[in-house]
Order: C-alpha cells, then sequence, then structure tokens
C-alpha cells in the first residue's frame, strides 16, 4: 500500500468530515472558481497519455453532481462580467476540445442543463492527437517532467517539432491516442456547440507555447483561431485559455489588440468578488483525474490541499 497517498486521503476525508468545506464555502461565497478539466473519457476506456488529464466520465459525474450541491454553475461570460450570488460560484471549462470533453463529457452538461465553455485549438480537431499523449519514453509509461519541459522550451511547445526531435534527441517513442484521447471531430464540436449554454473560446491555433514565439507567429495563432470560430459559431466567447498556461505581459496585450477580451490561466484559484485586477491573467482551478471525491470537495470549497 502507498502510504503517503492513504494518510492523504485519510486527511482529506477527516477534513471533510470536520465541516471545514461548508466554513469555507462561506467564506467563498459571492466568488467564483473556474474549473479546468481536459478530457472526459468512457468508463471502459483504457488509461492512456498524459493521465492527469484523462477523467473517466463516473467521477466527472460525481463531481458535477457535488458542485451543483454547494455551488451555483454559471456559465463563463457571467463570471468575467463580474458575478456575484449568495453561494460560491463555479464555472466549467474544458481545455483542447478532445473528443472525448466534447461527446461524453458535454452529454452530461446537457442532462443537468449545465453549462460550459470549450477551448478549441483548431489544428488539432479531427483526429489529431497531441504530443503529450503520444510520446513515450523506454521505461515509462508517461511523459517525464525533463521531456515535458524540453518539449516547451526548446520546440516552443509545437507539437509537429517536438515529434520530429523527440526519437532522436530523447529515444522517445510516438504512439497513436485512441480515438477518444484525440481533437474532437468538427461536426461532433458543432453538435456540442448546438446545445444550450455551451460556448466556445480559443486554446491557439497550434498549440504552443505562445511566451517563445516571435511578433508575427504570436498574432497569427491568437488571430486564426477566433475567427475560424467566428466563422462557424455563433455562440463564441472571446477569451482564450493560453496552452500550457503559459503567457507573459507581452503575450497578454497581443491577445487584446487580437480582440480578445479576457486570457486564461491554468492556476492561481478563485475569482474574488467576481472581479481580477487584469483579464488577461484570469486565475482558474485545474482539474487533474486522480483526485479522490474528498479532495475534489476540498478544493471547490477552497481548502489549500497539498
Ligand atoms: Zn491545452
Amino acid at each position: 500500500m502507498d502510504i503517503r497517498r492513504h494518510l492523504k486521503s485519510t486527511i482529506e476525508l477527516g477534513a471533510v468530515w470536520s465541516g471545514v468545506p461548508s466554513a469555507m464555502r462561506w467564506q467563498r461565497r459571492g466568488d467564483v472558481l473556474i474549473l479546468a478539466f481536459h478530457n472526459i473519457v468512457p468508463d471502459d476506456a483504457q488509461q492512456t497519455g498524459d493521465r492527469s488529464l484523462h477523467l473517466p466520465r463516473r467521477r466527472f459525474v460525481a463531481q458535477l453532481d457535488a458542485l451543483a450541491r454547494t455551488h451555483d454553475i454559471i456559465p463563463l461570460a457571467a463570471a468575467l462580467a463580474g458575478h456575484t450570488g449568495r453561494r460560491p460560484a463555479a464555472v466549467v471549462t474544458f481545455d483542447d476540445a478532445y473528443e472525448g470533453a466534447v461527446t461524453v463529457g458535454v452529454a452530461e452538461l446537457e442532462h443537468r442543463g449545465l453549462p460550459a465553455t470549450i477551448f478549441v485549438a483548431p489544428s488539432f480537431l479531427n483526429g489529431h492527437d497531441f504530443w503529450w499523449d503520444a510520446l513515450t519514453e523506454p521505461g515509462t509509461s508517461a511523459l517525464s517532467p525533463a521531456l515535458r519541459a524540453w518539449g516547451l522550451d526548446e520546440c516552443s511547445g509545437r507539437d509537429a517539432e517536438i515529434r520530429a526531435r523527440a526519437p532522436s534527441e530523447h529515444h522517445a517513442h510516438i504512439t497513436r491516442a485512441p480515438s477518444h484521447a484525440r481533437g474532437a471531430h468538427e461536426y461532433d464540436l458543432v453538435a456540442a456547440a448546438a446545445g444550450r449554454g455551451i460556448t466556445l473560446g480559443s486554446h491557439s491555433w497550434n498549440h504552443p507555447n505562445l511566451t517563445r514565439l516571435d511578433d508575427d507567429a504570436l498574432a497569427t495563432e491568437l488571430t486564426l483561431p477566433l475567427e475560424w470560430l467566428r466563422e462557424r459559431f455563433t455562440n463564441v466567447v472571446p477569451v482564450i485559455s493560453y496552452p500550457y498556461g503559459l503567457s507573459s505581459p507581452r503575450v497578454e496585450s497581443a491577445a487584446r489588440i487580437a480582440g480578445y477580451t479576457a486570457g486564461l490561466r491554468i492556476d492561481g484559484g478563485w475569482l474574488t468578488g467576481g472581479k481580477s485586477s487584469n483579464p488577461f491573467a484570469i486565475p482558474r482551478l485545474d482539474v487533474p483525474s486522480g483526485l479522490s471525491a474528498a479532495g475534489f470537495e476540498l478544493r471547490v470549497a477552497g481548502v489549500r490541499v497539498r
């Protein structure tokens, strides 16, 4: 048995039973927590790629139902407009437009009448998989932090460059992610976007590390996806979720010039009082797939857990 893991889940359960979350939620009434999900996968799906990104459907459902009991689940636009309520509020977002999120995840939201925003990197739609799911290294089943850092820095997070260089420079193998863990088919995105309360935002065009691009490439990565979305959909929010959560003051000002009204980080926690001092550095809470039910409840109540 993994003692540390067991101890952690015991502490988390104890904290839930102690009533700490409900006290914390009381303090958080009027505040907004924007949740960052990635993929939602069928219950019988094999574990694949970057494990933390692929959340099984039944756990997602349990999280949604727990969240709806304690939080008002509101649209992203309402949160960014300065929502304040009598309970804490939560926003559901998905990065990457994975096929599983767009089909399995959206179906569960629609079933409950809940809103959500999907951030799309259009060049991955129609079955392209992402380098972080496709690469494996000898002796490991997932990506090492060192290879990930190399991809983000040396290859600027560019999928094609990482795939071209990783086999020779890092002895990595390239595998094919299963269909639910690839970019969604456009017809599935169209079907999802037709659902009540579903809006679409930008996740750049190619999912690079925006902080490493020159000005021209940066402008293209920001402008193209917004144009592409607006040509096809009516329910587009002019909001970017920065790929890998990586941004800088230069990226933020380029996003403003490209026509966005807000930019989302992958970390940082709560939007306090429905406001942020910088609309291009809006915080979110990343929801990794390994969270226990108690761990999820603590985090969405605002309890810091390490
Ligand atoms: Zn992403």
